[in-house]
Protein backbone atom coordinates (compact mmCIF):
# COMPACT_ATOMS: atom_id res chain seq x y z
CA UNK A 1 0.00 0.00 0.00
CA UNK A 2 1.33 3.39 -0.64
CA UNK A 3 0.58 6.81 1.03
CA UNK A 4 -2.07 8.96 -0.04
CA UNK A 5 -2.93 12.00 0.85
CA UNK A 6 -6.74 12.84 1.76
CA UNK A 7 -8.24 14.93 -0.22
CA UNK A 8 -10.16 16.52 2.25
CA UNK A 9 -8.23 17.05 4.74
CA UNK A 10 -4.46 16.46 3.53
CA UNK A 11 -3.56 13.72 6.26
CA UNK A 12 -1.39 10.87 4.74
CA UNK A 13 -3.55 7.71 4.91
CA UNK A 14 -3.21 3.84 2.94
CA UNK A 15 -6.27 2.93 1.42
CA UNK A 16 -7.51 2.73 -1.80
CA UNK A 17 -10.15 5.90 -1.56
CA UNK A 18 -9.04 9.41 -2.33
CA UNK A 19 -10.25 10.70 1.49
CA UNK A 20 -8.67 8.97 4.67
CA UNK A 21 -11.36 6.99 6.89
CA UNK A 22 -12.63 9.79 9.14
CA UNK A 23 -13.79 11.86 6.23
CA UNK A 24 -15.17 8.90 4.56
CA UNK A 25 -17.66 9.50 6.78
CA UNK A 26 -18.48 12.88 5.67
CA UNK A 27 -17.86 11.87 2.33
CA UNK A 28 -21.25 9.74 2.25
CA UNK A 29 -23.01 12.57 4.33
CA UNK A 30 -21.82 15.43 1.50
CA UNK A 31 -23.18 12.76 -1.24
CA UNK A 32 -26.26 11.80 0.23
CA UNK A 33 -27.03 15.38 0.77
CA UNK A 34 -25.71 16.59 -2.63
CA UNK A 35 -28.29 13.46 -4.01
CA UNK A 36 -31.06 14.68 -2.35
CA UNK A 37 -30.89 17.79 -3.53
CA UNK A 38 -30.61 16.99 -7.05
CA UNK A 39 -33.53 14.80 -7.63
CA UNK A 40 -35.87 17.55 -5.65
CA UNK A 41 -34.42 20.34 -7.63
CA UNK A 42 -35.32 21.28 -11.28
CA UNK A 43 -32.63 19.81 -14.29
CA UNK A 44 -29.53 22.48 -14.92
CA UNK A 45 -28.52 23.17 -11.79
CA UNK A 46 -25.03 24.18 -11.33
CA UNK A 47 -22.28 23.39 -9.62
CA UNK A 48 -22.21 27.17 -7.98
CA UNK A 49 -25.65 26.59 -6.99
CA UNK A 50 -25.61 23.42 -5.81
CA UNK A 51 -22.48 24.36 -3.54
CA UNK A 52 -24.60 27.17 -2.15
CA UNK A 53 -27.80 25.22 -1.41
CA UNK A 54 -25.91 22.54 0.43
CA UNK A 55 -22.74 24.66 1.58
CA UNK A 56 -20.58 22.12 0.47
CA UNK A 57 -17.63 22.75 -1.39
CA UNK A 58 -17.58 23.37 -5.02
CA UNK A 59 -14.06 21.22 -4.71
CA UNK A 60 -15.46 18.68 -2.97
CA UNK A 61 -18.37 18.67 -5.58
CA UNK A 62 -16.01 18.19 -8.23
CA UNK A 63 -15.06 15.56 -7.23
CA UNK A 64 -17.88 13.58 -6.07
CA UNK A 65 -18.65 14.02 -10.02
CA UNK A 66 -15.31 12.77 -11.15
CA UNK A 67 -16.09 9.56 -9.04
CA UNK A 68 -19.36 9.44 -10.19
CA UNK A 69 -20.70 9.62 -6.55
CA UNK A 70 -23.71 11.91 -6.80
CA UNK A 71 -26.31 11.98 -9.79
CA UNK A 72 -25.61 13.52 -13.11
CA UNK A 73 -26.14 16.94 -12.86
ZN1 LIG B 1 -9.21 13.15 5.73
Amino acid sequence: MEFKRCARCGCFFTSANDVCCNCETKDRQDIYNLNNYIVTSPNNISIDNLSASTGISMKNISRFIENKAISNL
